[in-house]
């Protein structure tokens, strides 16, 4: 048993032995019952989350309006959510206020699809009042109760039932699926922030098919904006997508680059869905590394040496590494199998990635060019030359040569 499991078999039995019920909820009984690695452990209970807190002596009050507090235990976290029906939902986003209660029923009923409205207790038991498990063995994905009231009260469902299908390789019910189509703009409604998240995971899992979903439905552009709708090759395309590892940087970057989503457009959007400017920064180092369209494949099999060089050093190594994982997969033909051998040789060849990779630094000029002390900003020059000349002649890269070459740089800019 995992550590994680464990943990929060403990929440359950300290609740349990306290007079209270809990319950495994949510994700962590629904992918035990698919056979797929379980993430995070939720707890739901009639305790109310000052009782919670009460019984354990590490707790964090992480949505204590809403009535869950985070338990440590064992150096992992268990979610601790008090039963609870919600009320008087405001324009299609999240409830105003959440009434705790102290049935399991009820709170089941208020979560979004059957297959995550499953409780089990300690002792295995399975409480499924909304047939999850029926939904779960014919692989199909419906709302709890009225389809259309469940998106009218939280649009932000919308796309999660296209973010479980994808990832959970799911059909979507008929009337869920009709619900949706109807309700699609209501997911203007919900904050950007929420819908990256939900988003994040259908790229993370099978991209081709929940973007075949967000087409279908509706949702597309409430999540790709003004982007251009993929056509049906591309569309097929996608499906690449699945065969790179689970990094959002790397995934990010495929997906523009089969899109045909270039830079600035790129920029554009993740910007919009708010992603950090680091996160946006790196995704945009790879697309700068990737060679785009047939015209910049030909020039790339032609470069001359420096010119690879300069241009790994310009895009840096993690960018590099993860342009040549993107083209390990793209279609095996001869000339995508031809670059992609090529970018490998090329990364292994590289003499250097950063300033930091030169062989002498800026104390090492210090101790020879004594005079530098009163011109500090030179030195940064000197380096930025000596980068410029080691990815010109790699075989510079070496102390003695570089200090020839600093004082020959000083000489010339006396
Ligand atoms: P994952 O493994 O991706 O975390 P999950 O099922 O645990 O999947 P969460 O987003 O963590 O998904 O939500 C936990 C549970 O809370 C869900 O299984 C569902 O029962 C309920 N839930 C979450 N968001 C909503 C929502 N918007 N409307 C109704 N119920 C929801
Ligand atoms: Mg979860």
């Amino acid at each position: 048993m995992k550590r994680a499991e464990r943990a929060a078999r403990k929440v359950l039995q300290r609740l349990e032995e306290a007079g209270f019920q809990a319950y495994f909820v949510g994700g962590c009984v629904r992918d035990q019952l698919m056979k797929r690695p379980v993430s995070d452990y939720d707890v739901a209970t009639n305790a109310r989350p000052e009782e919670v807190q009460a019984l354990f002596s590490h707790t964090i009050p992480t949505g204590i309006q809403h009535g869950t507090v985070t338990v440590w235990l064992e150096e992992t976290s268990v979610e601790v959510t008090t039963f609870r029906v919600e009320s008087r939902y405001k324009d299609s986003r999240r409830p105003e206020h959440v009434h705790f209660v102290d049935s399991l029923y009820l709170d089941l009923a208020r979560r979004d699809f059957t297959i995550n409205a499953i409780a089990q207790d300690l002792n295995g038991r399975y409480y499924d009042p909304f047939h999850g498990m029926d939904d779960l063995a014919s692989n199909m994905l419906r709302t709890v109760g009225e389809p259309f009231e469940r998106f009218q009260e939280d649009a932000l469902r919308l796309l999660r039932a296209v973010r479980f299908a994808a990832q959970l390789g799911m059909r979507i019910e008929k009337e869920t699926y009709e619900a949706i189509c109807t309700h699609a703009g209501l997911l203007s409604r919900i904050a950007v922030e929420r819908i990256r998240t939900e988003w994040d995971k259908i790229l993370l899992s099978n991209a081709a098919y929940g973007i075949q979903l967000l087409l279908k439905t509706g949702l597309f552009p409430y999540v790709f904006f003004d982007i251009e709708v993929p056509s049906p090759q591309i569309l097929s395309s996608l499906s690449l997508i699945e065969k790179l590892p689970k990094k959002l940087t790397i995934r990010y970057a495929a997906l523009c680059d089969r899109m045909g989503i270039r830079e600035q457009e790129a920029d554009r959007w993740l910007r919009k869905l708010r992603h950090g400017k680091k996160f946006v920064r790196d995704i945009l180092s790879v697309l700068r590394a990737l060679p785009t369209g047939d015209q910049s494949i030909c020039d790339l099999l032609n470069w001359e040496d420096t010119t690879w060089r300069n241009h790994l050093y310009h895009v840096g190594k993690e960018a590099a590494e993860h342009a040549a994982q993107i083209l390990s997969v793209y279609e095996p033909n001869d000339q995508a199998t031809m670059v992609y051998n090529l970018y490998r040789a090329k990364i292994s060849q590289q003499p250097i990635w950063t300033m930091c990779d030169l062989k002498i630094d800026g104390h090492r000029l210090l101790n020879e060019f004594p005079d530098l002390e009163r011109k500090g900003w030179l030195i940064g020059e000197i380096l930025k030359h000596l980068v410029g000349e080691v990815l010109r002649h790699p075989h510079k890269n070496d102390p003695y040569a570089l200090l020839c070459e600093a004082r020959d740089f000083l000489e010339k800019n006396r």
